[in-house]
C-alpha cells in the first residue's frame, strides 16, 4: 500500500510537469520543459511516457516468448530487461541446453519457443536430436543451441512482432490505475513511465510481483547456482556444453546478492584455472532458485509427479524433479507415461488483477518447482500468459476471466501444443525436423 501511494504522488508530480503522452516505444516530449529544462530544474534525466497494451518484464527464457506471443495476436506490447540481450538464462547464464520438448515418443512442447529452437539448430548447420525413443538419460534429449545466435534470433522474433524492447531499465514502482498499471522504472539515463493493461513478470524470482507487494515463496536455503565456462579447448557454441562450477546461495533478487553470487562464482573459477588457459566466461552466474508467486493453485510435487490434468491447464511440462543440493544432484525421472501439466491458475497470483508470472516463479512447491523450471516449459508457460495477457487487454478483463478455451485456442494458431483436446498429451509425429504442424 506505501509502495502504491508512493507512486501515485509521484505520478502527480510528473503529470503536473506537463510531458505529454507517447504511444508504444515512443517518447514525446510536447508543449513542457525540454529534456535540458528538466536537467536544469534538478530532475536527472527526461521522463519517458510509453502506453502499452502489455508490458512483460524480463527478456529472458519465458519472458521474450510471452512478448513475441502478445506481439504476435495483435497486442502493442514493451519488454523491459534490465540486461543487454534476450534469452536470459539461455544466452547471459550460458545454459544453451533447452530441454523438454518431447516425452515418451511424443511432442508435448512446440509453439514459439520450439520455434526459436528448432530455427536456431537450423541455421546453425546443426541436427536436433532423434526424439522418436524415449532416451536412456533425459539430457539426451535436450537441444544443444548456440545461446549467440539464439540472442540474434530472439532479438529479430520480436522486433517482427512489433515488440518495443527496452534494454538497461528495471521498474522500481508499480501502481494500479483505473486501466491497468502505471510502472515506473530507470536505466541509465532514461526514466520511463509505463501505462499498460497488463503486466507480465517474466524477471526469474517474480521481481515485479514483490514490487506490488503480493505474497511471494522463498526456501530458507535455495539450490545452488553455476558459473559456466570453458578451459583449455575452445568453446564451440551449439556444440557442447560448458563447465560449470556451483555458486552457493546465488540469488537473483537484488543487485547486492547479484554482485556476491558474480564475485564467488568468478573467484572460483579463477582457482579452478590458474596455469591453465580460459577460453570462455559467462558474463554472470546462473540462478536456480529464488522467488515464486503464490498463485491461486500452488502446483505440488504430488501433481507433477502423477502428472495432474488441471481443468485450466495451458500448457505441459515434461523433467525429471532436479533439485540441486552443494553435493550434486540426483535427478528423479518422472514414472511411465506421465506428463504435467500448468494450470493458467498457476500463473496468476491470488487476490491481483492484470498481472501475470511466467517462467521459474510458476506458483509451485519447491520440489514441483525443480522441474517445471526448465527451459522448454519456461518458454510454454511465456507464450500461454503472452496469449492471456494480450486477450484480456484485447477485451478489457482480467485474465482469469477469460475463458480458457479460448486462450488455448490462441495457442494453438500459434502453434502450440495445449492440453484440454480430448486427453491430448501431445503430438504422436515425431519428425526430428524443424516444421511445426498443428
Ligand atoms: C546452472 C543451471 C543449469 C540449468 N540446466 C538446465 C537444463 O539443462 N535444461 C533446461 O531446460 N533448463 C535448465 N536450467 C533451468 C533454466 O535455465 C531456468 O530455470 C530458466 O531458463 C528460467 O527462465 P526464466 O524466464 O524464468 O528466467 P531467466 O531466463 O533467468 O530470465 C529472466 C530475465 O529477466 C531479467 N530480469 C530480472 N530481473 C529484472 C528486472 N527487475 N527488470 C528487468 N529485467 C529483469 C533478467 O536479466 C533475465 O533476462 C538450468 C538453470 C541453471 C541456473
Amino acid at each position: 500500500m506505501r509502495n502504491r501511494s508512493i507512486a501515485r504522488r509521484t505520478f502527480l508530480r510528473h503529470s503536473a510537469a506537463g510531458v505529454a503522452l507517447g504511444t508504444a516505444g515512443k517518447t514525446v516530449l510536447a508543449g513542457g520543459p525540454t529534456a535540458n529544462s528538466l536537467q536544469r530544474q534538478g530532475q536527472p534525466f527526461a521522463l519517458s511516457i510509453t502506453r502499452a497494451d502489455v508490458l512483460v518484464v524480463g527478456g529472458g527464457t519465458a519472458g521474450c516468448i510471452a512478448a513475441i506471443q502478445a506481439g504476435r495476436a495483435g497486442a502493442s506490447t514493451v519488454l523491459l530487461e534490465q540486461g543487454s540481450q534476450l534469452g536470459g538464462m539461455l544466452t547471459t547464464g550460458g545454459v544453451a541446453f533447452p530441454g523438454l520438448f518431447h516425452a515418451w515418443g511424443r511432442q508435448i512442447i512446440a509453439g514459439i519457443g520450439w520455434e526459436l529452437v528448432s530455427e536456431c539448430v537450423a541455421l546453425d548447420g546443426a541436427r536436433l536430436p532423434d526424439f522418436s525413443q524415449p532416451p536412456s538419460r533425459h539430457w539426451h534429449h535436450q537441444i544443444m543451441v548456440n545461446p549467440f545466435l539464439y540472442a540474434l534470433l530472439a532479438e529479430e522474433k520480436c522486433v517482427q512482432a512489433g515488440v518495443t524492447v527496452l534494454y538497461y531499465e528495471f521498474p522500481w514502482s508499480i501502481a494500479e490505475t483505473a486501466e491497468g498499471w502505471c510502472v515506473e522504472s530507470v536505466g541509465m539515463g532514461t526514466q520511463r513511465r509505463i501505462l499498460c493493461k497488463q503486466v507480465i513478470d517474466c524477471t526469474g524470482g517474480a521481481e515485479v510481483i514483490g514490487l506490488v507487494p503480493l505474497p511471494r515463496l522463498r526456501e530458507d536455503e535455495r539450490q545452488p547456482g553455476s558459473m559456466l565456462f570453458k578451459c583449455d579447448e575452445v568453446y564451440q557454441p551449439g556444440r557442447e556444453q560448458l563447465q560449470a562450477v556451483y555458486v552457493p546461495g546465488a540469488d537473483s533478487s537484488t543487485s547486492i546478492t547479484r554482485t556476491a553470487a558474480n564475485l564467488a562464482g568468478r573467484r572460483a573459477i579463477l582457482e579452478k584455472i590458474r596455469g591453465r588457459r580460459l577460453t570462455h566466461l559467462q558474463p554472470e552466474a546462473a540462478v536456480r532458485e529464488s522467488c515464486r508467486i503464490l498463485g491461486h493453485v500452488v502446483i505440488s510435487h504430488a501433481d507433477y509427479c502423477s502428472g495432474r490434468l488441471f481443468d485450466d491447464a495451458v500448457c505441459f511440462a515434461f523433467y525429471p524433479v532436479d533439485l540441486h543440493t552443494r553435493e550434486g544432484v540426483t535427478p528423479r525421472p518422472l514414472a511411465q507415461g506421465v506428463v504435467p501439466s500448468v494450470p493458467l491458475r498457476a500463473l496468476i497470483p491470488k487476490n491481483s488483477r492484470n498481472i501475470l508470472a511466467a517462467g521459474r516463479s510458476v506458483s509451485s512447491d519447491r520440489l514441483a518447482d525443480s522441474g517445471l523450471r526448465v527451459q522448454a516449459c519456461c518458454m510454454a508457460m511465456g507464450q500461454a500468459a503472452g496469449a492471456a495477457a494480450a486477450l484480456a487487454a484485447h477485451r478489457d478483463t482480467t485474465p482469469l476471466k477469460l475463458p480458457v478455451q479460448e486462450i488455448r485456442a490462441l495457442l494453438k494458431k500459434h502453434g502450440a501444443i495445449v492440453p484440454g483436446d480430448q486427453g491430448n498429451r501431445g503430438r504422436k509425429s515425431i519428425d526430428g525436423g524443424h516444421g511445426i504442424s498443428n
